[in-house]
């Protein structure tokens, strides 16, 4: 069997383990590393619970969030939460506004498998005005370069939901 590829760029060692299943590549420093193909599968089952209403919400457009049922306190998270993280009362669902504001961002340069399709890619921490906590999601048709702080963006949703959080992104703003 002939010896792997010997590559540089390791764009170019996925492109050939694609092909072939190995490849070896050498870093800037000069060191060779065998890189092999490596699948694995695991199935969880899993439950949302009370979580559940903020999912299905993805599914129909609708992003909800958390709403403190004490008076007094009446906290607006971004995100699911059974209690609140202020006070400990139970929380009430309410639809959050689809249009917000970039809060803190990043682009990401290594994705995980789910996202290596899209790497390298954005990931913004949306607020929403009256909410007190933010919420993450990534940030598409935009470069890193055209990304700011407060820079107003709006929901998207997946026309076909898996149930998952990638079920909703943002876009700028009027695009
Ligand atoms: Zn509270």
């Amino acid at each position: 069997m002939p010896k792997p590829k010997t590559l540089d760029k390791f764009r170019d060692v996925q492109a050939e383990i694609g092909r072939t299943g190995a490849a070896i590549f050498r870093d800037a420093a000069g060191v060779e590393s065998l890189v092999i193909r490596f699948p694995y599968a695991i199935e969880y089952i899993h439950s949302y619970a009370e979580d559940s209403p903020f999912f299905l919400g993805l599914a129909e457009g609708k992003l909800l969030g958390s709403r403190c049922t004490n008076r007094r306190c009446g906290f607006l998270f971004a995100t699911p939460r059974g209690h609140c993280m202020v006070c400990g009362k139970p929380t009430e669902w309410f639809e959050l506004p689809k249009q917000g504001r970039v809060h803190s961002w990043t682009t990401c340069h290594f994705g995980s498998e789910a996202f290596l399709a899209e790497t390298p890619y954005n990931l913004a921490l949306v607020e929403f005005a009256g909410a007190g906590s933010v919420l993450l999601a990534r940030l598409k048709d935009c470069t890193e370069s055209e990304i700011y702080v407060g820079m107003p963006v709006e929901a998207r949703f997946s026309p076909i939901p898996k149930y998952s959080i990638t079920d909703v992104w943002f876009v700028p703003a009027g695009r």
